[in-house]
């Protein structure tokens, strides 16, 4: 598919994807299948076999097969690297088909799809100097007789359940530094998403990965993801999504095999503005981090604690900022805000909007869905006159509803940034160093930006503290998450006998 050929537009008919086992595509068959509508255009664009929990089980089968017969943790780092920079070519060159899926599934801008599939380009790029340059420790220091070395080992059959809020990326930020120590693999994208995944299936088979080293199995998560939190040969489970399903994946762990678990959960991400900050800077910075991807993102900063004596002024240089904010058509270049995803996202959304008025906050704009003529659209959405009780200052919305608070004093700050279950992100903007580096070591969040939001990089770790989650993916924390240590002790020399 060629950027500059056309002005684009959905398919015609839905384009028909099989799951994803032992290197190819099995198509549905007599399996139920799934019909994906557009959430820009409201038409069917594809559509996803339904898998069973048996077709789960068929997939851990290839994936434990491929890991014991060392097929791929058996290559040296180097041939692992080769194949990982190889599929970031074959990404690069498919980049413009892949946005294309993202945009029409999940409803996000396409210049924004572009954006994210260059991303993970460079997550291949970089996962694959990993494979090459990790390793163990020695032990020199244990006395003549002994010598120790400790060496990171792959875990075995990763479990990977993504949801739909950034199919392709979030997956990038996990599968690359799964695959360089040598795991095996077992995907399940969120049903509303899951054609990027299973595109991503097939680059990795092109490329050299050998079969059965990356499997995709689709359906809900209801049974497919719930066949796989239980599953008894999975032995890592990574999982993103909400708090809500992360508990069950918790319990899950503990009833069955005590996988181990990594979690990316929700978060209600503060945004705090000092009055000395750069405020043209900041206002762009916190209407990029409640609008980007409609704030269906967990790392969007969805509360502005913002100094009061700036806090009204501020308030409506973001709402300024917002109003030229393109709403639109996900296909088409110019647009900045695209759909919201799911339908039972754009309820939550429109019932806290409801929520906050009845609760008094005060609404600065937005506060309403958007008739574009076909899709579902909301406009970016303030509140102010808003307390820390509130719901909508207290819990996950996911979608452009930015919510004010003011403060006096630093301190305030920091307590009202920490007055929350979530430990996820947090953003602070101030020209004020000692600010800065103060409120960068007191508030709890595993993503921390100074003078910016939503940045980020391949070598960069991703996760939360608190209710956020646990563990670390991307950069090397992200390839060490995935390995297991073995201390390895070895005698020298003649043994000092304990039975004389
Ligand atoms: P879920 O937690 O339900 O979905 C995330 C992933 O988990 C999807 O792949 C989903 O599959 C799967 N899943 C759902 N139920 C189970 C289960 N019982 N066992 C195993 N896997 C399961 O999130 P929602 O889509 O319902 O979104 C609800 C809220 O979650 C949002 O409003 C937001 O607050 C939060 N969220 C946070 C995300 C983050 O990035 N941290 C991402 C998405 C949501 P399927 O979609 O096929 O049902």
């Amino acid at each position: 598919m060629d950027k500059a050929s056309s002005h684009l537009a959905p398919p015609e008919t839905p384009r028909a994807f099989g799951f994803y086992l032992d290197g190819g595509f099995v198509p549905a068959g007599e399996r139920e299948t799934f019909l994906r509508t557009s959430p820009g255009h409201g038409v069917p664009v594809t559509s996803i076999p339904t898998c069973s929990a048996e077709d789960v089980d068929t997939a851990v089968a290839s994936a434990r097969a491929a890991f014991e017969d060392r097929r791929w943790s058996g290559l040296n780092g180097a041939d692992r690297a080769a194949v990982l920079l190889r599929t970031a070519e074959i990404i690069r060159r498919r980049a413009e088909e892949i946005a294309y899926w993202e945009t029409l599934e999940n409803g996000k801008p396409i210049s924004q799809s572009r954006a994210e599939v260059g991303g993970c380009v460079g997550m291949f790029e970089y996962a694959s100097g990993l494979a090459r340059s990790l390793h163990g420790d020695s032990f020199n220091n244990l006395g003549d007789g002994m010598f120790g070395i400790v060496t990171r080992e792959p875990v075995g059959v990763c479990g990977v359940i993504t949801p739909w809020n950034f199919p392709f990326l979030i997956l990038c930020e996990r599968v690359p530094y799964i695959l360089a120590s040598g795991n095996t693999l077992v995907v399940k994208p969120s049903e509303f998403t899951s054609a990027t995944s299973l595109i991503l299936a097939e680059i990795m088979t092109e490329a050299g990965l050998p079969d059965g080293v990356f499997n995709v199995v689709t359906g809900p998560g209801r049974t497919v993801g719930q066949a796989m939190i239980e599953h008894m040969d999975i032995d890592m489970l990574s999982f993103t999504g909400s708090t809500r399903v992360g508990r069950s994946v918790v319990e899950a762990a503990g009833k069955s095999n005590f996988k181990k678990l990594g979690l990316e959960l929700g978060g209600k991400n503060p945004q705090i503005v000092f009055a000395d900050a750069d405020l043209e800077d900041a206002a762009d910075g916190v209407a990029f981090g409640i609008a980007f991807n409609t704030g269906q993102c967990c790392v969007s900063g969805s509360r502005l604690i913002v100094e009061r004596s700036v806090a009204d002024a501020f308030g409506r240089m973001v709402a300024d900022k917002l109003a030229k904010a393109v709403v639109g058509d996900p296909l088409d270049e110019a647009t900045q805000i695209g759909a919201i995803t799911t339908d039972a996202q754009n309820a939550t959304i429109l019932g806290y909007i409801a929520k906050g008025q009845d609760e008094g906050a005060r609404l600065l704009c937005g506060g309403e869905a958007l008739d574009l003529g076909q899709g579902q659209y909301i406009a970016p959405t303030i509140f102010s006159d808003v307390t820390p009780s509130m719901s909508i200052a207290r819990e996950e919305i996911f979608g452009p509803v930015l919510t004010i608070l003011p403060f006096d004093t630093v301190e305030e700050a920091i307590a009202m940034a920490n007055d929350t279950e979530y430990g996820l992100a947090a953003s602070v903007w101030t020209k004020n160093i000692d600010k800065a580096l103060m409120i960068t070591r007191r508030v709890q969040a595993g993503r921390f930006w100074v003078n910016t939001t939503l940045s980020g990089g391949p070598e960069l770790p991703i996760g939360g503290m608190k209710a956020s989650g646990w563990g670390r993916e991307a950069g090397i924390y992200g390839v060490e998450e995935y390995t297991q240590v073995k201390s390895v002790h070895i005698e020298l020399g003649k043994r000092q006998h304990w039975i004389e």
